[in-house]
């Protein structure tokens, strides 16, 4: 059992970080028997137990280090602990006279986290405050230059390796979503369904640019691709009949992505408005009362009853791509009711049309109804803008959960974006998943529609993406199903947890059929043995209820 002491305004932040970092933990009470203490607020005397890991740039009166705070030059500082490096946002200190440093800052700044014995306590002590940083993470995010790291995660690998490093034991809910490595959401924003809706617009005007002088006619394995620039310049020369009806729309591609995501439960997010861009974005400038015309949509969704059907027949969850939902709860309803109508069902969940957002937003999406947002990733890079490779509940919400964006077709191949090669961007998505692979989670992917077709033509890159996927032991789901796994895990309970005992309650989830028993969670039991080594045993929670003994 971990006991937490904490300032109080840190009180949400705490609650959600061990929502992830899923153990027995509680705020401390001087009645209760702890193995660890975490500290980020001031106490006079230092608690009883086996490991207490101090946090903050602050001095305690019991500290063994000298404490130096960095100063802040309004830049994060990156830490080297073992085999990670990762940022530090808030306040940090430097630990001086360090007998046993576990992390140094980057670039020879001095010690920042440090180890040392006191009596039969062990002692870790960092420099920075746990719990501001996973505030700033799951407020504010993190910056583009950091995107590949998971954060949050690599802040619960270090708690959780301090602790079985003490000789431990440790009990956790994995996040493999169904002894899966990770769950896998593929999405599509749908900004586009047929260009006969575009007429000499900047969206085609542009399309013509690029079908004619193409950028990247080179595939992921670096092989020139004369296809691409013959199907574009036909493309092109094919526009008076597509205008005319006389031929196949250039642009429709989601019947190509029903037959490549067969059985893999895509999630599409349409626009529910046509002709409307919507409020200026966030912190816009010049500040103007509208966002650029370009935003809007051009087809009326009204118009696609029966393509909706279709995908919905065919297993894809319809959601919301946002146009003014993110400003207003009223409008957040209005969408979600035009959407509903057409699609014959609520939809769950939403995600902003170029990703606009305000820390308001999720109070707005949440007062419509909405049981998930997908807005919070990036649109110049790829990664973990939250810093966590899970499903989390943004500040200020009881119900509304965010499933974080990672991959955008756009953002890694767009100039002025990432504008990588296609060879580039494969090594880049190779690297997330091997982050996935290491860490559990869900990656969430974003195909555009449209983007299969030419002048894009990012459709062999994507089933070289999905075979990528396909080579690991992933979890296809859409959005909906895999939020709800994560509101499953997270209701679990540990309860009457003593110093060798724990009972684990498993609540029921409203999916799954049976319930949260098909949803495939574990309890993951640390045991520890000799020498400083642990056994690990995953145990099925296959009932309502088990009692573990460790
Ligand atoms: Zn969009």
């Amino acid at each position: 059992m971990i006991g937490i002491i904490c300032h109080e305004p840190q009180r949400p932040f705490v609650k959600e970080f061990f929502e992830l970092f899923k153990t027995p933990w509680e705020f401390f009470r001087a009645a209760g028997a702890y193995d660890v203490v975490l500290i980020t607020a001031p106490t006079p005397v230092i608690p009883d137990a086996r490991l207490v890991v101090a946090f903050g740039a602050c001095r305690y009166p019991w500290d063994a280090d000298c404490v130096v705070e960095m100063p802040a030059e309004g830049r994060s500082i990156r830490v080297d602990h073992g085999e990670h490096r990762f940022p530090v946002y808030g306040r940090a200190a430097r630990l001086e006279a360090s007998p046993s440093p576990l992390a140094t800052v980057a670039g020879g700044a001095g010690v920042v986290i440090a180890e040392y014995r006191d009596g039969a306590r062990r002692v870790v002590r960092v420099g920075y405050d746990l719990f501001e940083e996973v505030r700033l993470l799951l407020c504010e995010g993190q910056p583009a230059e950091h995107a590949t790291i998971p954060t949050v995660d690599v802040h619960i690998d270090l708690l959780r390796g301090w602790i079985l490093r003490a000789g431990l034991p440790l009990l956790e809910i994995p996040i493999r979503p169904r002894a899966c490595d990770f769950a896998v959401c593929l999405t599509h924003d749908v900004d586009f369904i047929n260009m006969r809706d575009h007429m000499n617009d900047r969206s085609v005007l542009g399309f013509i640019a690029r079908a004619l002088i193409p950028r990247n006619l080179r595939n992921a394995h670096s092989q020139f691709v004369w296809s691409r620039l013959w199907k574009n310049w036909a493309a092109v020369l094919s526009l008076p009949a597509v205008y005319l009806r006389l031929c196949r729309d250039i642009w429709f591609d989601i019947d190509r992505y029903a037959e490549i995501e067969r059985g893999l439960e895509p999630t599409y997010f349409f626009l529910p408005r046509k002709d409307q861009p919507g409020e200026a974005a966030p912190g816009a400038e010049p500040v103007s009362s509208a966002a650029p015309a370009l935003r809007a949509a051009r087809y009326n969704v009204g118009e696609h009853a029966s393509l909706l059907a279709d995908l919905k027949n065919g297993g894809a969850e319809i959601a919301i791509h946002g146009i003014d939902a993110w400003h207003s709860a009223q409008q957040a309803r209005t969408e979600r009711t035009i959407i509903g109508s057409v699609a014959a069902e609520e939809p769950a969940g939403v995600r902003m049309h170029w990703l606009y957002f305000s820390p308001s937003s999720p109070q707005h999406l949440e007062r419509a109804g909405f049981s998930y947002d997908s807005t919070l990733g990036f649109n110049e890079a790829v990664g973990f803008r939250s810093g966590t490779t899970q499903v989390f509940r943004l500040p200020g919400t009881a119900r509304l959960l965010e499933l974080p964006l990672n991959i955008m077709d756009s953002a890694l191949f767009y100039r002025g974006r990432m504008g990588l090669s296609e060879r580039d961007a494969l090594t880049a998505c190779g690297d997330l998943i091997d982050t996935m692979k290491k860490y559990g989670g869900v990656l969430t992917i974003n195909w555009h529609t449209r983007s299969l077709n030419p002048e894009r033509n990012w459709d062999s890159f994507y089933l070289e993406l999905l075979s990528l996927l396909k080579a690991h032991r992933v979890w296809f789901a859409n959005a909906r199903t895999v939020v709800e796994w994560f509101r499953g895990r997270r209701a679990i309970r540990f309860e009457e947890v003593s110093g060798s005992s724990a009972r684990v309650k498993v609540a029921c989830t409203a999916t799954g059929g049976s319930g949260s028993l098909a949803e495939g969670y574990t309890l993951r039991c640390y045991r520890p043995g000799t020498a400083g080594s642990h056994s690990v045993s995953d145990i099925p929670l296959s009932g309502q209820e088990i009692t573990v003994t460790f």
